[in-house]
């Protein structure tokens, strides 16, 4: 049995590391916003080449608190993609706000810049582009449809730590950046846990007190703020695979190498990376017309997979007050039926990824 993802590996690796520096925070009885959180803000700020890292405690909270950050209230509108899971839309629909779907690029999956204009309206405040599956969004436009609209630019980089855009790592592109590092991201902890980044002092500052009950200066509240940190036993497991995350996306750039290398002669549809992109697979999704007829046969073969994602955001019940009716985004409809998103991770052996390969290759639904 070949499994999605293998977390347990990730732990085994470094075991005694881990277990030495959650002990040690233990020990210490610092819990909150203390020497880790400190510690792992500045490590992470300085791999990102970006000036300011804020600890959250989700991707979710980062994404949410960004967007307040911003100026984003009830009343105003913020530009998502259609293809993305539901979070980025959910943050919005926090603040007061609402999503304004955008079609992807079909071949890569990320927000269409050509798109974005014919969806501004005088209430636009922010274009949210997310670098879905681990592959940057094409920024540049993006960043000048901004410029002439005055609108500023979220940056939901849940999937992408370590990425790269024209040779920078994504994080530190557009105004600001939420980050996500749940278990199974390319950085991931051991529970919830998540950051901001961004060059500006003005939204770092925000942020900071944001996320600490509005407070610079403890029983002193300046906002109504909210409680979204990061906190030390998740801040020391960050550091530990901060050290290792180069080596680990170097993993999953060899598998889907092999994936690409083997799998170009069928009528599956591969990821394309455009030349200005060094995506870090978080996901390797392919695309085929009998998906669920490849996913079953896939389970069967011993081979897991999952579905990134089953249902589009303006397809879901929470959503139905938007009143987005199925054909409303259908380059975004056609990706749900037939994406399938085939086993990757640092942890997974190229003799597996072989083995993958070889399941497609004999009786599957794809024609090799
Ligand atoms: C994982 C993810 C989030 C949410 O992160 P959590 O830490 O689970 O709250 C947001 N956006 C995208 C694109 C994600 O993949």
């Amino acid at each position: 049995m070949i499994p999605f993802l293998d977390l347990k590996s990730a732990y085994n690796e470094l075991k005694d590391e881990f277990d030495s520096a959650v002990a040690k925070v233990m020990e210490s009885g610092y819990f909150i916003l203390g020497p880790n959180v400190e510690a792992f803000e500045r490590e992470y700020a300085a791999y990102l080449g970006v000036k300011h890292c804020i600890g959250m405690s989700n991707g979710l909270d980062a994404l949410h608190i960004a967007l307040v950050a911003l100026g984003v209230g009830p009343g105003d509108e913020v530009i998502v993609p259609a293809n993305t899971y539901i979070a980025t839309w959910l943050a919005v629909t926090y603040t007061g706000a609402t999503p304004v779907p955008v079609e992807p690029v079909e071949n890569t999956y990320n927000l269409d810049p050509a798109r974005i204009e014919a969806a501004i309206t005088p209430r636009t405040k922010v274009i949210l582009p997310v670098h879905l599956y681990g592959q940057p969004a094409d920024m540049d436009p993006i960043l000048e449809v901004a410029k002439r609209h005055n609108l500023q630019v979220l940056e939901d980089a849940a999937q992408a730590q370590g990425a790269k855009y024209k040779g920078r790592r994504v994080g530190g592109i557009g105004d600001i950046a939420a980050w996500s590092f749940y278990p199974g991201k390319n950085l991931g902890a051991f529970g919830d846990a998540g950051a901001i980044t961004t060059n500006s002092d003005e939204l770092a500052d925000k942020v900071r007190v944001l996320r600490n009950y509005g407070s610079r200066v403890k029983y002193v509240n300046e906002v109504v703020g909210f409680n979204t940190r990061l906190d030390e036993m998740q801040a020391a497991v960050l550091r530990i695979k901060l050290s290792k995350l180069d080596e680990w996306n170097e993993r999953r750039r060899k598998i889907a190498a092999l994936y690409l290398e083997n799998l170009q002669d069928s009528d599956l549809i591969l990821p394309a990376v455009p030349e200005w992109a060094e995506p870090v697979w978080h996901l390797f999704v392919i695309r085929h017309p009998r998906r669920d007829e490849l996913q079953k046969y896939l389970a069967e073969a011993g081979v897991g997979t999952l579905i990134h994602y089953p249902i589009p955001p303006h397809l879901q019940e929470a959503y139905a007050s938007l009143n987005l009716k199925e054909g409303a985004f259908p380059v975004t409809e056609d990706i749900h039926r037939e994406v399938l998103s085939l086993p990757m991770g640092p942890h997974l052996s190229l003799e597996d990824a072989g083995v993958v390969v070889e399941a497609l290759k004999k009786n599957s639904p794809v024609k090799i």
